[in-house]
């Protein structure tokens, strides 16, 4: 857990409570000054680790999954490449969990850098539901059923969002709680800002823009992309830009 509150302070640039901490704990001159800015920490910790579950980046080097732990249960986007499943456990376990709290696995879409680990998280997690866009189906084989979800569709209270371009199944999912665009490889990131996928990796692009086009019309601060770093904040603002530009 401690890995987990300390990334997502950082994420978040919610560091001034914890600044305020520190410097409380450091000084006893300030002691009720002090005492009462721990106590205020402490309080505000409690309170948003009970009630603001916030996506993890699962930082695989080359590409990246997402894992959000909600009531004791997690939602994972993508995979990776094969091999990657034990930095995926990893995550599980430092946020209190193991693959049987593992219930649903989002796939964007079917390339080897996105499904990689999904056979063998299928294996170490039985009872996980797996998802993907219908038109990518034939291209997913995980050993087991993976379930077609289309546009707008529920999926562990996400919104399926359909991003065809880079392939024809693509999807991207939107998590309104938490203000978050998980865009897959229909955007990706690039020093810090949002960027049209690459046309190299892009099959048919008019598609793909025409994804931009759609996900320029959602509400959210912060996209999730499956290669570069997160946007936090304005991320749609910036996607509208893309979409005009
Ligand atoms: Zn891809």
């Amino acid at each position: 857990m401690t890995t987990f509150s300390r990334r997502r302070v950082l994420e978040i640039g919610a560091g001034t409570s914890l600044f305020a901490l520190l410097a409380a704990c450091s000084s006893d001159e300030q002691v009720s000054e002090g005492a009462q800015a721990t106590a205020d920490s402490d309080a505000a910790a409690t309170t948003s680790e009970a009630a603001e579950a916030s996506w993890e980046r699962i930082n695989l080097g080359f590409v990246s999954a997402y894992l959000l732990v909600r009531g004791g249960e997690a939602t994972l986007l993508d995979t990776g490449n094969q091999g990657d499943e034990g930095d995926i456990e990893a995550m599980l376990t430092s946020a209190g969990l193991g693959w049987g709290g593992l219930s649903t696995v989002i796939l964007t879409h079917s390339h080897g850098d996105h499904v990689g680990s999904a056979a063998a998280i299928a294996q170490a997690a039985p009872e996980a539901a797996f998802y993907a866009g219908k038109p990518d189906l034939a291209a997913i084989d995980i050993g087991r059923e993976v379930i077609g979800v289309d546009d707008q569709q529920k999926v562990a209270n996400l919104t399926i969002i359909a991003t065809p371009g880079h392939t024809p199944g693509h999807i991207a999912a939107l998590d309104t709680e938490r203000s978050v665009l998980l865009a897959g490889d229909a955007l990706i990131s690039d020093d810090g800002a949002l960027a049209l996928p690459n046309p190299d990796f892009t099959p048919d692009y008019d598609e793909a823009l025409k994804s931009v086009e759609a996900m320029a019309q959602l509400t959210f601060a912060s996209a999730y992309v499956g290669h570069g770093d997160p946007v936090l904040t304005g991320a749609d603002a910036q996607v509208r830009g893309l979409a005009n530009s």
